[in-house]
């Protein structure tokens, strides 16, 4: 299960420190403090491999994960309030060039809170990638937090309000969804 040998290629803060494509890359995206890395973890079946960092926002590049068939590239989330205009629009060029000019780039997936989905970030971002027709999974992480009928809620809610998307629920410290999750990112590497 190639999920299992994901390791860490390089970070690369503008296009040109991208690596060779190494066949089908699923990118990673969500707000700051999603829960994005522990699900990255979860989903590859580690604890180290995406950072889990506690200076929020401070990842301004894309990471990139290789396995035996299988490419992840992290992206930056951004999401808290003081981040200089300079840095933003440094972190959009990226973002958008990465979605529009990326070559093996075969789908998004979108980790956000359960308990607040679709913030503006998530919105930005599907705009983005719905402009170059990628196929985007929704994961709605830290369903933990939710009681069961809430999570339904939440999830209803998503496939209601973004068109053509898949979506799931999902908790990395309580591990469920994993499965769900790796059996939609391999369709959407090798559909
Ligand atoms: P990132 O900034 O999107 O990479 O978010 P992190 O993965 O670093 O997680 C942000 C915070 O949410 C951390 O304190 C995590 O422990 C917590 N967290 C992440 N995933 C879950 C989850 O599934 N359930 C719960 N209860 N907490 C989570």
């Amino acid at each position: 299960n190639d999920f299992n040998h994901m390791r860490f290629v390089c970070s690369a803060p503008t296009p040109r420190a991208f690596p060779a494509p190494a066949g089908p890359e699923i990118a990673f995206a969500g707000r700051s403090n999603a829960g994005k890395s522990s699900a990255l973890n979860a989903i590859c079946g580690r604890t180290g491999l995406a950072r889990t960092s506690k200076t929020p926002g401070r990842t301004q590049a894309i990471n990139f994960f290789v396995g035996e068939a299988l490419c992840f590239a992290d992206l930056p989330g951004y999401g808290y309030a003081r981040v200089p205009p300079k840095t933003k629009a440094a972190w959009q060029a990226l973002i958008e060039h990465y979605l529009g000019q990326r070559e093996p780039l075969a789908g998004v997936v979108l980790i956000m809170d359960a308990r607040r989905p679709l913030t503006d970030f998530d919105r930005q971002l599907l705009e983005w990638g719905g402009a170059y027709g990628l196929a985007f999974h929704l994961v709605l992480t830290k369903a933990d937090k939710l009681p069961r009928s809430q999570q339904i809620e939440a999830l209803r809610g998503v496939e209601r309000r973004v068109d053509g998307a898949s979506a799931q629920l999902f908790s990395a410290s309580k591990r469920f969804g994993i499965d769900e999750a790796r059996e939609t990112i391999a369709a959407l590497a090798y559909p």
